[in-house]
Formats: structure tokens, C-alpha cells, sequence
């Protein structure tokens, strides 16, 4: 970072406001105690003065202040601390006449805590001691060991294993708006992968991108007032924790060396034409992270600009509404990426998930997915032993990402040399042969891994590893013949203090002689007052140094020599092991753009193995993709209600087609779907929609067959929800969304609405509903599914050229209403609101009286209403309950089979055996089974 950067960080640190969040409870209940000045050093002890002073320099942050082996956190800190991580709050010493309060967290368990505090919402700078104690000591005894921060922990800077989603990004985005807010350049990295991207969008466009990645940290200038513009509230909503930053570190000025600097190239134009707001968020995040991290950027991959138009354009709402990898609900097992994703790494998960959260409009992109998708499908063999080899590899680039931040442990370094191992494994189950694009050049890249590296990992590191380095231990035996050399005189030495206490003992008769150890006294011999007559009898050989209560301590020449022999040896093998862990760690660090290849080539291989592997289980299919406005589906299924169909072990899915255009038609289709409530509409719309994701993300799809033109954005209104947060009714809410996808959809988009204007008077619903229909057909001219109870809406099917009529059908028997899932052309004429109600278990006098409103308003609009509404009041709820009908008689056993017959050839009339495969034949009677056990 350039000087004058830096010192603009110093001097704000102070006024970064802490990270802006709902106030968590804990954080309304320390609120009080914040209020209150911060202590000043005046009369404090000189290591508390050292304490106030590196907590003035980040009064945002709890302060984690090294002690030993102890992260100690004073005055509010410690309150927070102790609240939020339910740790015991002590005190320690006095500051202005005043206990001061501390709270503790050991330096072993420190990641859990910091989990925990982050998760919170709140930053930590770890300060730790830069200095060994002995050579503050050198300076009097009563110095202060040197501490500084070296690191700031921030919900988006996070590295470490234990802190991170596993199958998620851990987005870090900065938003550089334009001066007259109409764009703004954005910039996202995720700190624990190297990854880093850049964009210029609409400012219109934030909430879809930020909704896309789920940022855990967004920096924004903090001059971006006031609070309430509509930039600042999506940030508020989408941006994860908020860091607002001193203005001047977005300002463009000299963003473009700063970006250059970083990344230590000499211009920035070696990354494109980067554009201003770019390289202004750009040299923000930059910025941040030198400024959390205390770190150069080795560990950044070059930033790759990011084109609007080459994913599909998914709103926020859209998202939210199709559960695609996250869902509203939080229960991630619902989303699609669990109901198809059989990756088995972590990094796979999340290509996976990237492609899914901003599937491609790229015709040739898609194509090359599914083709790598293709190859696995034909190499069988090779795709299980691939499978198995991937399975259980740990996380190569988030361990390369720590070892380029300084952060690795051992076990780091072995999950280099494990990946590198298991790419030339790999190279060697996979046919050379493939023809898939994207295979060959992730081959490629596993064929230009480190050469020697993973063999020289392997054979230097030890078998066992501890976490951290400093705990030594890690490197094998017979490395270096110095550490070993050190090891053996460390272990000897031990065994020549177990041999001399047997002298001892037999020296002075004293039975009961120890030597033991402490660190104040290093060795000595421990015996028992009764027997210390010898030993006090030889002091030119047995030294006193202690009386307890009952025994006595001597120390020998001997042991005083080997306790400087065995500090010694020690110090000498783990100074010889962190040099090996350097060297180590300098040959991963010059390996590591061909191994964060390698870490690509990997997810890539799990990616296409995996979606082969789903594509095989649940019968997905390849899709058929095209530039038109082509969308036919036949047969297709929603792969997460199947999924959960299946999981119950109940009814099976029933698919259904979707023609929204075909093959060389100008433009698509608008259906208008209706049918019973339970019926099975929000499924259909929804699995079209997901289909269409699916298919672009390079996924094969669950349907017999699919052909799709590519759609360039899609919508969805599906569902009703308020918001109450941003002061919006449900059906404040429903317009705004509604109005969104009217005035943005276009011919190549899809379109599903759900129950538009269900959320106002039966009029005002049914004429909007009925307007936007018109609306998306004449004006938007998109592919469109509308699901409506609004049966009057059908009639448009007579004036509208490309408008169509879907029903889901149902059965009717005997008062009782048996669903098929079955979409068909034509229209419905009913809801069986009434029936489903029944169902729900509304009380029989309520669903009495509610027909019988009902019977009074159709006929009151059919015109054959001969009563008053006076007269309907007669038939109060109290009355009509006193003379509830008996229950429905049941149908009899007779009836049943006589329906179920007629059911049965029905659909065989319609079956032709002849033309089956044996693979459909088997599919039409499972089919034929799930259908009869709904009659
Ligand atoms: P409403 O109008 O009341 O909102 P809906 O017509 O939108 O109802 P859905 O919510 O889509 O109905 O479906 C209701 C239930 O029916 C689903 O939860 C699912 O379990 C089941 N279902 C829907 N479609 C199918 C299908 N094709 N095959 C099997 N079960 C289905």
C-alpha cells in the first residue's frame, strides 16, 4: 500500500464505525456500557498503557491482547466477550482507582471463539507479542514485551477452515458508486481462495448481483449519505456486514497504480479496460485487506472483469422465490443445489454453486459444461474411480491461500502434497481420449502441476501433524541429518535424567528420590523430608534449593548441565523444523499459480463427475440448447419436490410438459395456468424455471426431453410474503415485484407469476391480473407461465394470438377432490377451494356455511339467485351448525374399483407397448401405479 494510503487508514481507523447489523440482543444489552468514555492511559501500568494505546488504534474492533498463552480482552471488550462467548469475566489490577474487568480465551481455542464473535457481527484485531520476552528483558526487568496487531478478523477477510462456509464463497464486495449514482463499479474477493472479480453495473442492478453472491462483508464510502437512499437500504439488506471506509480510499486518483501495485504488474491494463468505478472498488478492497491482513497480496489471483450479459439476470426476488442455493427458509437441504449436487469436495460444491447462482447466456459455455458432463456419463469407470479419489481431498485452495498468507499450519502443506498426489492419480484413471473442451485443458492443467512438489511434501513432512508449526514435530525422520541430530541428543537426554535418578536413589539409599521439573527451578530431586539426611550430608554434590512442607529440593551439576543441553536440543529442532516449514512453504509459494490451477482442473473434474452422476440416478437428461425463443419440455420434473417425493417414499412426481415456443418461432408463449388449489401450479412454474437454470448452469436436466432457447434473464413471482422492514404490505410487496418484471422482461426472458392480484379485492385482482397477462403478451413478449385462480383470465385465450391455456386436472368423488399433478390444455372452471379447506381440517360447520354462501353468490352471479342477501344472513353459522348434514357417505369398495378400472383403461388405451422401450415401459407402470394409489 502507498504511504499516504496507509496513513489515511491509521487515521480513520479510529472513525470506522463498526460494522453495521440488526443489534443482536447481546448488542443491545452491552449498549450501555459502550456509552462510556474509553479509559486513557494517564496512571496506568505500562502495559496497560500499551493496551490502551493499540485499542485506540482500533476502537472498532474487540482487541484480542496476547499474554502468554492467553488472549486477554479488557473493559468492554471483556463484558462483550464474556456475554457473547459465555466466558467468565475476572478483573486485573486497577485503572483510575477502578477494577478493571478482563476476560480470557486461550490461544489453542481461539478459533472457535472467533467464530462465535464474528458470527455476532463483531471484528477482532489480534494483537500478538512481536518479540520473545527475553529480549524485552534485556532492556530492564521491567519492560514491556513488544505487541502490535497483526491481524484484523472480519467476517469477510476470514481464512481459516473452521471459521468459513465449506460450500460456500466467502465473498469480501466493495461498491464504488459514480458520482451521479447511476452506476457504480463492483468489486468481490474471496479472501480465503484468492478468487477476485470486477464488474460496472446499473446501480438498478445491485440487488440482483449482491443477492447472487451473498457478500459476508460490503465496503462502501462513507460519505454514502444519507442512511436511507435507495443504494444504502440494498446495501443494508444484501450487503452482509457493513464497513463503511474513508471516502478518499474509493476515490479514483491513482486507483489504477494502486490496483498495478498490487498485484505487481506495471499497469493496470493488464487486467482489460478496467473502467473507473472498477479500479476505484478494486483499490478499496485492496486497500482493506493490506489493511486487515498486514499482508502483501501474494495471495490475490489476478482480478477478472466480469461482462454484464454473460449470466443469466436473476433478480433478488427471483432468487428468493426459486431456492436455487439458498434458501428463504435456511434450511439449505431444500435448495436445488442439494437436490443435485453429488460433488465431493468442498471447492466442487462451490463451482457448482457458482454456476448455478449465475447460470450462462453463453451458448458455448453451456455447451462445454455439458459436454464435460457428457464424457463422464460414457466413462463409467473411470467417473467412480475418479469419484473415489476426490472424495475425502481436503481443501487445496484455501490451504495454498493461507500458506500465501502466512497463516498455514503443517497440515496445510499436507493438503498440497495429498492434492498434488491425487491429481496424478487422476491423469492416470481418465481416458486420455476425451473430446470435452473442458476436460482437456483441466488435464492440462494437472499435467502442469509442480513437478517434484508433491513428492518432496510427502516425503519431508511426518506422518502425524500438529496444527500449528510452532508445536514442531511434523517433519519426518531422516530429512536432516541436523534435526535429527538435535532430536536424538533432546530424547537421550531425557533418558540420561531417567538413568541418573536410579543413581541417585541408590547413592543415598533415598527410596522415594524424583527428579522432576519446573520452570523456575528447571530439574531438581524431590525426596521426602524423612530421607533428605544423605543428600543434606553432601552438599558439595546435592545443592539445596527448596524445603516444602514435606520434602526437600537439591539440584546437581549434572542436572544443571543437562537442563541447558536438553532447552538446547529443543530449541535447536524446532528452530531446524520452522526453517524446513519456510523452505517448504516458499516452494508452495512459488508453485502456486500451476497449483491454484491444479485446485481449478480439481473442482472441474467433481463438477462434471458429479452432475454424471446425478444425471444417471435421477434420469436427468441432456438439454438441447439454442439461440431462439424455443422452450419445450416434455416430461419434466421438479427435481426438488421428486427428490423429497422420493425420500417419503409416497406418491411419485408426475411430470408434465412445457411448450412455451418451438423450434424457428418469432416469439414464445404465454400460458395461463389454473386449476385446484393443491393442484400442483407453483410446482409446475417453478420446475420450468429451475430447468432453465439447470440447463444454462450446464447441468443435464430432469425431463424426458428439453430444448431451450437461452434465456437472457429470468422472473419470478411466486408466493406472497410482506416487508414489513422496508414499511411494504404483502400486496405493496407483490406489486413492486410485479411492476419490476413488466417493465424489464423482454423476448428472450422467462416469466413466471404466481396468483397475481390475489392480495386485494376480487376486482382490483382480477383486472390487474388481467392487464399484466395482456401486458406480457403484447408488450414484453416473453415465454411466461401465469398460474391464476382467476378463471376469467382464460377467456384472453381467444383474442391473444400466443396465449394458451394450461389446467392441472383433478378428480372429483363424491364431494372429495383427488389430485393428479397432470398439466393439460384447456381450462379450469373451479378451485375446489372448499374441498382443499376441508382437507386443511377447517371445523364441518364452517365448510358448511361457507358452501352455502357459496352456492348464494354463484347464483347470485349467474342470475338465478332468486333470494336476498337478507336471506343469506338467515342461514347463520349458529343455525346451519345446528343442522350440519349428515358426514358423506363413503364410496364403497365397489365404486372404487369400478373408477379405478375405468382409470386403468383409459390410460392403457392410450399407452402403445409397441413403441416403448423397455426403459419406458418400466417408467409408464410406475406411472400407472402412482396414479392408481391416488384414486
Ligand atoms: P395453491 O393454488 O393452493 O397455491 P398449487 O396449485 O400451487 O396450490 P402446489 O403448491 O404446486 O399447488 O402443489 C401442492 C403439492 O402437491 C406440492 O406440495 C406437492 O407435494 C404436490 N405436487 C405438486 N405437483 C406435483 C406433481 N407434479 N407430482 C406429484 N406431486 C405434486
Amino acid at each position: 500500500m502507498q504511504p499516504e494510503f496507509k496513513l489515511v487508514f491509521q487515521r480513520c481507523s479510529d472513525s470506522l464505525r463498526t460494522m453495521t447489523k440488526p443489534p443482536s440482543t447481546d448488542e443491545i444489552a452491552r449498549a450501555p456500557a459502550l456509552n462510556e468514555p474509553p479509559p486513557t492511559a494517564k496512571g496506568a501500568t505500562p502495559v496497560m498503557a500499551q493496551y490502551l494505546e493499540i485499542k485506540a488504534a482500533n476502537a472498532d474492533s474487540l482487541l484480542f491482547f496476547r499474554m502468554g498463552d492467553f488472549y486477554e480482552l479488557f473493559f468492554d471488550d471483556a463484558h462483550i466477550a464474556a456475554k457473547v462467548l459465555g466466558i467468565a469475566l475476572t478483573k486485573r489490577g486497577k485503572h483510575s482507582g477502578q477494577d478493571i474487568p478482563m476476560a480470557g480465551v486461550p490461544v489453542h481455542a481461539a478459533q472457535d471463539y472467533l467464530h462465535k464473535l464474528i458470527a455476532a457481527g463483531h471484528k477482532v484485531a489480534v494483537c500478538e507479542q512481536i518479540e520473545d520476552p527475553k529480549e524485552a528483558k534485556k532492556r530492564g526487568s521491567k519492560a514491556v514485551v513488544k505487541r502490535d496487531v497483526t491481524r484484523l478478523v472480519t467476517p469477510g477477510t476470514l481464512t481459516e477452515d473452521g471459521l468459513l462456509p465449506t460450500a460456500s464463497a466467502n465473498w469480501l464486495t466493495a461498491v464504488a458508486p459514480a458520482a451521479d449514482d447511476s452506476s457504480l463499479g463492483l468489486a468481490w474477493l474471496d479472501l480465503s481462495t484468492g478468487s477476485f472479480h470486477l464488474a460496472t453495473l446499473p446501480t438498478a442492478r445491485l440487488d440482483a448481483e449482491l443477492a447472487r453472491l451473498a457478500p459476508a462483508e460490503t465496503l462502501y464510502p462513507d460519505n454514502l449519505t444519507p442512511d436511507t437512499t435507495p443504494l444504502f437500504m440494498t446495501l443494508e439488506r444484501l450487503g452482509g456486514a457493513l464497513s463503511p471506509l474513508p471516502a478518499v480510499l474509493f476515490h479514483g486518483g491513482d486507483a489504477a497504480e494502486r490496483v498495478a501495485t498490487a498485484f505487481g504488474v506495471a499497469s493496470a491494463d493488464a487486467f482489460g479496460e478496467l473502467s473507473r468505478g472498477e479500479l476505484r472498488a478494486a483499490a478499496a478492497l485492496i486497500g482493506y485487506v493490506e489493511q486487515t491482513q498486514k499482508q502483501a497480496f501474494a495471495a490475490l489471483k489476478p482480478p477478472v472483469r466480469e461482462r454484464l450479459g454473460t449470466a443469466m439476470a436473476i433478480d433478488e426476488a427471483t432468487r428468493t422465490s426459486l431456492d436455487i442455493v439458498r434458501s428463504k427458509t435456511g434450511d439449505d437441504g431444500t435448495t436445488l443445489l442439494a437436490a443435485i449436487n453429488r460433488c465431493v469436495t468442498a471447492a466442487g460444491t462451490r463451482r457448482l454453486a457458482d454456476q448455478l447462482s449465475a447460470p450462462s447466456t453463453e451458448r458455448d459455455t453451456i455447451e462445454a459444461r455439458l459436454d464435460a458432463v457428457a464424457s463422464f456419463i460414457d466413462a463409467q469407470a473411470a467417473r467412480q474411480t475418479i469419484r473415489n479419489s476426490l472424495a475425502g481431498l481436503p481443501d487445496l485452495s484455501r490451504a495454498l491461500a493461507r500458506v500465501v498468507l502466512a497463516r498455514a499450519g503443517p497440515r496445510d502443506l499436507q493438503t498440497i502434497g495429498t492434492a498434488i498426489a491425487q491429481a496424478e492419480a487422476l491423469l492416470e484413471h481418465w481416458p486420455a481420449a476425451t473430446e470435452a473442451i473442458l476436460l482437456k485443458e483441466a488435464r492440462a492443467k494437472l499435467e502442469a502441476r509442480p513437478q517434484g512438489l508433491g513428492t518432496r511434501l510427502g516425503s519431508e513432512l511426518a506422518d502425524e501433524l500438529p496444527l500449528f508449526a510452532r508445536d514442531g514435530g511434523f517433519i519426518a525422520e531422516g530429512v536432516d541429518a541436523d534435526l535429527d541430530a538435535a532430536r536424538r541428543l533432546r530424547d537421550d537426554t531425557r533418558k540420561v535424567i531417567a538413568g541418573l535418578q536410579s543413581t541417585y536413589c541408590e547413592q543415598t539409599g533415598a527410596r522415594s528420590l524424583k527428579v522432576k521439573h519446573n520452570g523456575l527451578l528447571g530439574f531438581f530431586i524431590e525426596v521426602p523430608s524423612a530421607q533428605a539426611g544423605p543428600l543434606q550430608s553432601a552438599p558439595d554434590t546435592y545443592f539445596h534449593r527448596q524445603t516444602m512442607a514435606n520434602a526437600m529440593r537439591f539440584s546437581t551439576q549434572r542436572l544443571s548441565e543437562l537442563e541447558a543441553e536438553i532447552a538446547g536440543a529443543t530449541g535447536r529442532a524446532l528452530a531446524l523444523e520452522l526453517d524446513r516449514f519456510h523452505d517448504l512453504c516458499e516452494a508452495v509459494i512459488a508453485a502456486r499459480e500451476p497449483l491454484q490451477a491444479v485446485a481449478d482442473a480439481l473442482a472441474t473434474f467433481d463438477v462434471a463427475a458429479g452432475l454424471a452422476e446425478t444425471a444417471i440416478l435421477d434420469r436427468h437428461i441432456r438439454p438441447i440448447m439454442r439461440d431462439d425463443t424455443c422452450f419445450s419440455l416434455v416430461g419434466g420434473r421438479h427435481p426438488v419436490v421428486e427428490r423429497a417425493l422420493k425420500r417419503q417414499g409416497g406418491a411419485q412426481f408426475v411430470s408434465n410438459d412445457c411448450a412455451l415456443g418451438d423450434e424457428g418461432d418469432e416469439l414464445g408463449k404465454v400460458h395461463v395456468v389454473t386449476g385446484p388449489n393443491m393442484g400442483g401450479k407453483s410446482t409446475y412454474l417453478r420446475q420450468n424455471a429451475l430447468i432453465a437454470v439447470m440447463a444454462q448452469a450446464g447441468c443435464y436436466v430432469p425431463a424426458d426431453s428439453a430444448t431451450i432457447g437461452i434465456v437472457d434473464a429470468l422472473f419470478s413471482r411466486v408466493g406472497a410474503a410482506d416487508d414489513l422492514a422496508r414499511g411494504r404490505s404483502t400486496f405493496m410487496v407483490e406489486m413492486v415485484e410485479t411492476a419490476a418484471i413488466l417493465h424489464q422482461a423482454g423476448p428472450k426472458s422467462l416469466v413466471i407469476l404466481d396468483e397475481i392480484g390475489r392480495g386485494t379485492a376480487t376486482y382490483d385482482g382480477l383486472s390487474i391480473a388481467w392487464a399484466c397477462v395482456e401486458h406480457l403478451h403484447e408488450q414484453c413478449k416473453s415465454r411466461a407461465l401465469f398460474a391464476t385462480h382467476y378463471h376469467e383470465l382464460t377467456v384472453l385465450a381467444e383474442r391473444l394470438a400466443r396465449l394458451e391455456n394450461r389446467t392441472l386436472s383433478v378428480k372429483e368423488w363424491q364431494g372429495e377432490v383427488i389430485f393428479l399433478h397432470e398439466v393439460l390444455p384447456g381450462a379450469a372452471d373451479r378451485s375446489y377451494g372448499l374441498q382443499v379447506a376441508k382437507l386443511a381440517g377447517l371445523p364441518a360447520p364452517v365448510i358448511t356455511r361457507a358452501r352455502a354462501v357459496l352456492d348464494h353468490l354463484e347464483r347470485r352471479v349467474d342470475g338465478t339467485d332468486g333470494q336476498s342477501d337478507d336471506d343469506l344472513f338467515e342461514g347463520l353459522p349458529l343455525f346451519a351448525a345446528a343442522k350440519a348434514p349428515a358426514p358423506t357417505a363413503q364410496p364403497s369398495d365397489e365404486h372404487i374399483e369400478a373408477a379405478a378400472k375405468a382409470r386403468l383403461a383409459e390410460l392403457m388405451a392410450k399407452a402403445d407397448p409397441d413403441q416403448m422401450t423397455p426403459r419406458q415401459a418400466l417408467d409408464f407402470v410406475y406411472d400407472l401405479a402412482a396414479k392408481l394409489r391416488k384414486m
